[in-house]
């Protein structure tokens, strides 16, 4: 991102643009350019505005889904962020496909998170005919036993990959586009920007909800980052996690610099505006890049993951709790027996609402 404004020579009504994004307007490149470049004396007029757009199509609930490294490492692709490709030294745990046990306990703990939604994630370019058969098999037994939303993030798929997913259950398939057309190749090599936009479109053809975001910090402009808002808008994707770069060692961009939280809370407050009714997830990089000001991502972004990333640690599930809670928010669960069990043996969850009654969509 460019450099951050500490003051504008000029200062935009966030509250008018808010009573046009929710009376239909699409931002433009401008506008959207204004709200990364606004100066941090703006910051709270920019999130109070975004905050209206977010209570219309949000409500108070927050989202928490809950993620599972199914498939770590032994990637061929050279993706720059990503302590799992082939060119990371980063020590990382490596390992092949989970077994269907292993990745029953971790629907078990997404139930016991409060997660609605469960991401099974692997790594590779792209998963083959056995994985994907032995994810559909699995899924099917996790929605019998706990009634998860299921996301899938297994990489390039095939129509048939996708429609096999989708038989079994699969709710949505998770890819990025990680950044702008323009800043892709500098990212990655080993595949294109467009051979994920057709994994998007092969997807949503098998009746697939589309969950696609980015990494916010990569070294990209401004405009990038527009660029992305505007194309993840037009694929209308149901759901954008916003990821900050947590540079690791052992990777390319092992020595970028961390992002500001004031540059972070723009970004969403961008995707947020750029996209009002998406779901909007506060995602990896919060605790390192938000730090004491990650509550306030929850303004703009409606859901978030609890528990740890992929390759690297969140903070406990409890501090996410006592966020969510803390602002007056309140957690979607699940209606499943298993989230009621849950609820039962730990005295009622604290603040819940049921996926039925908060307008998501999800
Ligand atoms: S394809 Fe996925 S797992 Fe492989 S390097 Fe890229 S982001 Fe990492």
């Amino acid at each position: 991102m460019d450099a951050p404004h500490v003051m504008a020579d000029r200062s935009t009504d966030w509250h008018a643009l808010a009573d046009c994004v929710l009376d239909g307007h699409r931002i433009t490149v401008e506008e959207g350019l204004d709200i990364l470049r606004s100066p941090d004396v703006e910051l709270l007029d920019l999130l109070a505005a975004t905050y209206r757009i977010r209570r219309r199509y949000h409500g108070h609930k927050v989202h928490l889904y809950f993620l599972k490294n199914a498939k770590s490492g032994l990637c061929p692709e050279d993706c720059g962020y990503c302590s799992q490709s082939i060119i990371s030294d980063a020590p990382i745990q490596r390992y092949a496909l989970l077994n269907e046990t292993k990745l029953m306990e971790g629907a078990a703990r997404a139930v016991e998170s409060q997660a609605r939604t469960y991401c099974i994630v692997a790594s590779g370019r792209g998963p083959s005919d056995r994985e994907v058969g032995h994810i559909a098999s699995t899924v099917k037994k996790i929605k019998d036993e706990y009634g998860l939303h299921i996301c899938c993030c297994l990489g390039l798929l095939t129509p048939d990959q996708a429609q096999t997913l989708k038989a079994a259950g699969v709710d949505r398939i998770n890819h990025n586009l990680n950044s702008s057309r323009g800043f892709y190749e500098k990212i990655c090599s080993t595949h294109t920007y467009e051979d994920r936009i057709n994994t998007l479109k092969t997807c949503r053809d098998a009746g697939l909800e589309l969950c696609s975001g980015l990494i916010v910090g990569m070294g990209e402009t401004d405009r990038d980052l527009v660029d992305v808002a505007f194309e993840l808008r037009d694929l209308a994707v149901h759901s954008t996690p916003v990821n900050f770069l947590h540079a690791i060692d052992g990777t390319p961009l092992g020595d970028v610099r961390e992002l500001t939280p004031r540059e972070c809370l723009r970004a969403l407050c961008l995707f947020r505006m750029a996209n009002p009714q998406a779901e909007l997830r506060v995602s990896g990089g919060r605790e390192v890049n938000l730090r004491s000001m990650q509550a306030m991502s929850l303004y703009a972004a409606n859901s978030m993951f609890v528990s740890d990333y992929l390759t690297t640690k969140g903070q406990p599930a409890e501090d996410d709790f006592k966020m969510v809670e803390d602002l007056g928010f309140e957690i979607i669960i699940g209606d499943h027996e298993a989230h009621q069990e849950w609820k039962a043996r730990n005295g009622g969850a604290p603040t819940v609402a049921s996926c039925e009654t908060n307008g998501c969509g999800g």
